[in-house]
């Protein structure tokens, strides 16, 4: 295990931006910290970072215990999402940097760290560019400098708060797959935040959820995608309907409906039905357990149809997607059976 964070809470002014979370990283591996924005995604990046100190709880370096050591100590690369280059050093001067801070026991040379920042230049394909201000690059070759700089330390972990946040959604893409080869051509143990679950899913081994301050599921992308535990991770990753429904004898019930699903061992009461608006098997026919909706509106979504159904005749509203071409949409009803499909039982 490389890092792991035990039993951390986080307390501001007595709020708890974090609330006893544990979490353990693999050695070489790259993990996403996903949520909404304040869900404390940052915080427990400075707090493997030692920007923060654990109100209680520890971090763990491999064996150690790294919770009293500083940033410098802890040997981490930081990459910011508003660049945080200096504006004043040339690209090159900006890659040496925390090699030339380093105290003089275990500072290279002056040619070394030349060599080392030229070559890391290159690495991040910006050979050639080592004389320029940050102010003439822009702003994914700056993101680029960020992480080479971030690297050149030869980091334990390195840390990305939002490293793309700023920039165009096109070159967001690139760097995206870019720092998937770069990671996997260096190997470094390394955590990202990001609030886009498209990013966390393409890029990360791991991806963890993160909802006030708790995490709600740690998994890979099929696992968080294919199998989310809980209503809010349904509904944060990917699309997805939901509707109230009823169990009853292992039955599930929608109005006064048996929509033909197994509600298994589950004890008896209200639920959520969660599956996926495109995850569904369109019926010819209503009779049956199945869910029949009123069409109430439909749209066309790029190469399909998207259609909002009122389900029961009361207020419970859902969407589906259908084939564009599918003649369901100028139907009045639409019967369907969700193809997957997860039941919450409503707490409380
Ligand atoms: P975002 O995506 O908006 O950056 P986040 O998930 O990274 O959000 P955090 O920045 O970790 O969330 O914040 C978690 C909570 O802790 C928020 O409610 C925030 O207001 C609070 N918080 C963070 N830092 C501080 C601080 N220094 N002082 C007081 N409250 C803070």
């Amino acid at each position: 295990m490389d890092v792991r964070v035990v039993d951390v809470r986080k307390e501001f002014d007595r709020f708890p931006a974090l609330h006893n979370v544990s979490l353990d990283i693999n050695s070489g591996e790259l993990i996403a910290l996903l949520g909404p924005s304040g869900s404390g995604k940052t915080t427990l990046l400075r707090l493997i970072a030692g920007l923060e100190t654990p109100t209680q709880g520890a971090v763990f370096f491999g064996e150690e215990d790294a919770s009293q050591k500083t940033v410098q100590e802890r040997n981490v690369g930081f990459v910011f999402q508003h660049y945080a280059l200096f504006r004043h050093m040339t690209v090159l001067d900006n890659v040496g940097f925390g090699l030339k801070v380093r105290p003089s026991s275990n500072r290279p040379e002056k040619g070394e760290i030349r060599r080392r920042a030229l070559e890391l230049l290159d690495f991040v394909q910006l050979g050639g560019l080592e004389k320029r201000y940050p102010t003439q690059l822009s702003g994914g070759q700056r993101q680029r400098v960020a992480l080479a700089r971030a690297m050149a330390i030869e980091p334990r972990v390195l840390l990305l708060d939002e490293p793309f946040g700023a920039l165009d959604a096109q070159v967001r893409k690139e760097l995206r797959r870019w720092l998937r080869e770069i990671h996997d051509k260096t190997g470094y143990t390394t955590v990202f935040v990001t609030h886009d679950q498209d990013e966390a899913l393409e890029l990360a081994d791991r991806v963890v959820v993160m909802s006030q301050g708790r995490i709600e599921q740690i998994g890979t992308p099929d696992e968080v995608y294919d199998r989310p535990n809980s209503p809010f991770v349904y509904g944060f990753i990917g699309e997805s309907s939901s509707l109230p429904v009823r169990m009853e004898n292992g039955a599930v019930w929608s109005a006064d409906r048996n929509i033909g699903l197994s509600a298994g061992d589950m004890p008896d009461g209200e639920a959520t039905l969660f599956f996926r608006p495109h995850d569904v098997e369109l019926l010819e026919s209503s009779a049956g357990g199945c869910i029949v909706g009123t069409v109430v509106a439909s749209r066309r979504a790029g190469g399909t149809r998207r259609v909002e159904l009122e389900i029961g005749g009361g207020s419970d509203r859902i969407e589906i997607e259908v084939p564009a071409e599918h003649p369901a949409a100028d139907k009045s009803s639409i019967a369907f059976k969700p193809r997957h499909w997860k039941l919450f039982p409503v707490q409380g």
